[in-house]
C-alpha cells in the first residue's frame, strides 16, 4: 500500500495528490506553491505544516473504506501513514486551538506570500 498525501493548494485550491517518498519536493501541479522541501522525513508531525494535531476520517463515514489521518491545520489527508493518536473525528475545539497555533499562523503566511 503506498503512503498518500492529498491536499489543496492553499494558493490556488487545486487538489494535488502525491505519493510519499516517490519525490522530495512537494509542490503544487498548477501554481508552484511549495508544500515542503523535504517529503521522506516522517516524524509523526504534518510534512506540510508542521502541526501535530490531526483527526481520522473516512470517506463517506464508511470505515471499511479505510481511514486517512487529516491535519487540523492545512487539512492534508494522509493514508498509509503512521501518526500519533489522531482524535477520532473531526472535533470543533481542537479545530479552534489548532487554528490559533503557531503552525497555522506560518502555514498562512507561506501561502499569503507565495507569488
Ligand atoms: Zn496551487
Ligand atoms: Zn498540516
Amino acid at each position: 500500500m503506498s503512503k498518500t498525501i492529498k491536499i489543496d493548494c492553499p494558493v490556488c485550491v487545486s487538489r494535488n495528490v502525491f505519493v510519499i517518498g516517490a519525490v522530495e519536493k512537494l509542490s503544487c501541479d498548477d501554481c508552484g506553491f511549495l508544500f515542503t522541501e523535504n517529503s521522506q522525513l516522517l516524524t509523526g508531525k504534518c510534512l506540510i505544516c508542521g502541526s501535530g494535531s490531526f483527526y481520522y476520517f473516512s470517506p463517506f463515514g464508511l470505515s471499511f473504506l479505510g481511514r486517512d489521518s487529516v491535519c487540523y491545520v492545512c487539512e492534508a489527508h494522509y493514508r498509509n501513514v503512521q501518526i500519533d493518536n489522531p482524535e477520532p473525528s473531526f472535533s470543533e475545539a481542537s479545530f479552534a486551538r489548532a487554528e490559533q497555533s503557531v503552525e497555522a499562523r506560518r502555514f498562512k503566511e507561506r501561502a499569503d506570500h507565495w507569488h
